[in-house]
C-alpha cells in the first residue's frame, strides 16, 4: 500500500490521479489532498477518499470547508504555508505535485526535505530552480519520478540502461492547434482557439503553453535537470499524432522510443507504481488506426518561445526563472484577453533582456527573481494594453 499526497487534486492531473487510485484501491491510500479555489470538488474528493488532511489555498473558503468536514476526523488547513505542511505530512510515501506554476517550488522542497519521493507533474518547479531541487533530492536520497508524458517516456526508455551514455534525447511536440501557421495568423488568434488542443485535455495554463510552444520550451529545461543533459543534447521534433511520446539516442546510435495513445493516466500511474507496471484497461494503440506517423522540424521563428527557452537554458543562472515568471504573467493576461498571442513572447523576451542576471542563484535569489519579474511583466502587459487602446 502506497500512501500518497496530491497537491492540486482538483486539476486535470489531480483528477486523473484520483481515477488511477479509484481503480487500484488495494495499492493506494490517499493521505493528503489540496486545492486552491475549488472547495466544492475538494470536499467531494475528501468525502470519497477520506484523507488525513486537506488544504485549501484560498483562505476565504476555509471556514465553510472546515464546517463541511467537521465530524469526519479529516484535518483542514488553509493558505500557502499549509501547502508545505501538506507536502511534508507524516505517513505519506510519495507526493504528486499536480499544482500549476512556480507555486509548486516551496512545497516540493518541503516534501524532499521530509524524505518523500516526488511524482513530478509541476514542471515549473524544475524550470525555476532545477539545480537546487535536484541537488536536494540527491542529498535526501529521494526519487523525482517524471509525470510529464515526454519525460516519463524518456525515463521508461532509460530503464535497464544504467551506465550507458545518452547521446541525445528527442522530445516530441504535437505542435498544438496552430501548427504550420504563420505569424500573421497567430497575431489574430483568440483565447478560445488557443484553448482547443488537438490531442490532450489539460488545465488552461498548460494548454496555452502548448499552443505557444512554451510548454515544449519548459520541457526542454525540465529534461535537462531530470536527465543531466545540456541544451545541445535535447532535440525537439513535431509529431502531430502524439503517439511516440519521446525518444532516447544512445552513444551507439540506437534509438529507443516509448509509444501509446495519449492518456496522462499512464505516466501518472507509472510514477506512482515505479518500478512496477500494473495492469490497466486503458484503450490500446492499434497501428492500423495510424498508418502514418509523421515528424517535422519545429518552426522556432514563428513560435519564438521555444527559442527563448533554449536561450534561457544555455545562459543558465536565473534566466529560466525569469522566463517562467514572465510566462505565467502573460498567459494569465492572455486568458483574460488583455494581450494578444504574439505579445506573450514579446513580454517574455523583454523580461529576459532587462531583469538582472544572477549566475549562481540561491533559493532566495530565485524567489526574488520570480517576484520582480512578475511585477515587471505585469507592467509591460499594462503598457501593451494602453498601446492597443490608442
Ligand atoms: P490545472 O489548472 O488543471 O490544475 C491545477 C491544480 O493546482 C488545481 O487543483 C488548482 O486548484 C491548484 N492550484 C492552482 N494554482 C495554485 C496555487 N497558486 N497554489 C496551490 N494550488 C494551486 O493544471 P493541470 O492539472 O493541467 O497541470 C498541473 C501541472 O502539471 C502543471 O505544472 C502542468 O504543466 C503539469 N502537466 C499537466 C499535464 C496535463 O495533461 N494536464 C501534462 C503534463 C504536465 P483549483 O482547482 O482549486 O484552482
Ligand atoms: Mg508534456
Amino acid at each position: 500500500m502506497k500512501n500518497i499526497a496530491i497537491l492540486g487534486a482538483t486539476g486535470s492531473i489531480g483528477k486523473q490521479a484520483l481515477e488511477v487510485v479509484r481503480s487500484n484501491p488495494e495499492r493506494f491510500n490517499v493521505q493528503v489532498l489540496t486545492a486552491q479555489n475549488n472547495a466544492t470538488l475538494l470536499l467531494e474528493q475528501a468525502l470519497e477518499f477520506k484523507p488525513g488532511l486537506v488544504v485549501i489555498g484560498n483562505e476565504s473558503l476555509y471556514g465553510q470547508l472546515r464546517a463541511d468536514l467537521s465530524g469526519t476526523g479529516i484535518q483542514v488547513l488553509c493558505g500557502e504555508e499549509a501547502l508545505s505542511e501538506a507536502a511534508a505530512w507524516p505517513g505519506t510515501d510519495i507526493v504528486l505535485t499536480a499544482l500549476v506554476g512556480a507555486a509548486g517550488l516551496k512545497p516540493t522542497i518541503a516534501a524532499i526535505q521530509a524524505g518523500k519521493d516526488i511524482a513530478l507533474a509541476n514542471k515549473e518547479t524544475l524550470v525555476v530552480a532545477g539545480e537546487i531541487v535536484t541537488a536536494l533530492a540527491s542529498k535526501h536520497g529521494v526519487n523525482i519520478l517524471p509525470v510529464d508524458s515526454e519525460h516519463s517516456a524518456i525515463f521508461q526508455c532509460l530503464s535497464g540502461e544504467t551506465g550507458n551514455e545518452i547521446e541525445k534525447i528527442i522530445l516530441t511536440a504535437s505542435g498544438g492547434p496552430f501548427r504550420g501557421r504563420s505569424r500573421d495568423f497567430l497575431a489574430t488568434v483568440t483565447r478560445d482557439e488557443a484553448l482547443r488542443h488537438p490531442n490532450w485535455v489539460m488545465g488552461a495554463k498548460i494548454t496555452i503553453d502548448s499552443a505557444s510552444l512554451m510548454n515544449k520550451g519548459l520541457e526542454v529545461i525540465e529534461a535537462s535537470w531530470l536527465f543531466g543533459l545540456t541544451a545541445g543534447q535535447i532535440e525537439v521534433i513535431v509529431h502531430p499524432q502524439s503517439i511516440v511520446h519521446s525518444l532516447v539516442q544512445f552513444s551507439d546510435g540506437s534509438i529507443k522510443a516509448q509509444m501509446g495513445l495519449p492518456d496522462m493516466k499512464l505516466p501518472i500511474q507509472y510514477a506512482l507504481t515505479y518500478p512496477e507496471r500494473i495492469k490497466t484497461d486503458f484503450p490500446r494503440f492499434n497501428f492500423f488506426d495510424y498508418p502514418e506517423l509523421s515528424f517535422s522540424k519545429p518552426d522556432m521563428d514563428t513560435f519564438r518561445n521555444l527559442k527563448l527557452a533554449y536561450q534561457a537554458l544555455q545562459t543558465g543562472g536565473n534566466k529560466p526563472c525569469v522566463l517562467n515568471a514572465a510566462n505565467e504573467v502573460v498567459v494569465a493576461a492572455f486568458l483574460e484577453k488583455r494581450i494578444g498571442f504574439l505579445e506573450m513572447s514579446d513580454v517574455v523576451e523583454r523580461c529576459m533582456d532587462d531583469l538582472p542576471f544572477v549566475q549562481q542563484p540561491s533559493l532566495s535569489n530565485y524567489l526574488e527573481t520570480d517576484e520582480h519579474t512578475r511585477i515587471f511583466a505585469a507592467d509591460l502587459v499594462t503598457k501593451q494594453q494602453k498601446v492597443h487602446l490608442i
